[in-house]
């Protein structure tokens, strides 16, 4: 399915990535009615939201927000799934336009000094050729005119899938595969976090840390999707 779906790609490049109608001209990636129909969370509304609670009494954050719900079947899962697996980068930049966007609009975001996206371990970056959340900053990079700051943070364990571990076990591993860079330091910065997805928030938790250990930062937090 999707070796058949790639290779549509190839031949005709201007098809939807999620109904894979042929895009008019004033249309890139996704079509008006699939970036319409998309599960929106509407998160960005209000400053206490579902995914800005997950971390209250964990780590402090500024704001946080997920662009769209998660559900295991469905047009937002289909997009990742492609961004994550199918070669698909281009989508996570258009998502991550999408959801530039939905931060503008927010009463509740400041305009950061930076973006940041969670790193991936350079073997799996290697493997992958891209790190999804990068493409993801690069499109909210492009709407919000912020530079992007890839070698601060790194990851430095390659966690393999956790979903056979407890939460606990999951978290444990989790807050030891991040650590600031000895090279480059982030201070006094304003800076916007970046994934695909939040779950249980521990990667980002992980990932706000390090940025608070290296001193003085005030940290948000957006994603592409909240999974219960
Ligand atoms: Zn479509």
């Amino acid at each position: 399915m999707n070796f058949l779906r790639h290779f549509k790609y190839l031949i005709y490049p201007n098809v939807c990535r999620s109904c894979s109608e042929i895009l008019n001209d004033s249309e890139q990636i996704i079509c008006i009615k699939c970036v319409y129909n998309l599960p929106y969370s509407y998160f960005e509304k209000e400053k206490e939201n579902e995914v800005f609670n997950l971390f209250l009494g964990r780590v402090p954050i500024e704001f946080a927000t997920a662009l769209c719900l998660f559900s295991s079947t469905g047009t937002i899962r289909d997009l990742l799934h492609q961004l994550k697996y199918g070669g698909q980068s281009e989508i996570g930049i258009k998502l991550g336009n999408i959801l530039g966007k939905s931060l503008l609009e927010s009463e509740f975001f400041t305009k950061p000094d930076v973006i940041i996206p969670v790193p991936m371990h350079p073997k799996k970056l290697k493997k992958r050729g891209y790190n999804q959340a990068e493409m993801i900053a690069i499109g909210v990079s492009e709407i919000l005119d912020v530079p992007i700051q890839t070698q601060g943070l790194l990851k430095i364990l390659n966690t393999k899938t956790q979903t056979k571990k407890s939460k606990f076990d999951r978290w444990l591993n989790v807050e030891k595969s991040f650590r600031s860079s000895q090279d480059v330091t982030i201070s006094n910065k304003n800076i916007l976090l970046i994934d695909d997805v939040v779950t249980t928030g521990a990667t980002l938790e992980a990932c706000s840390s390090s940025l608070y250990n290296m001193g003085n930062n005030k940290i948000s937090l957006a994603t592409l999707a909240f999974a219960q």
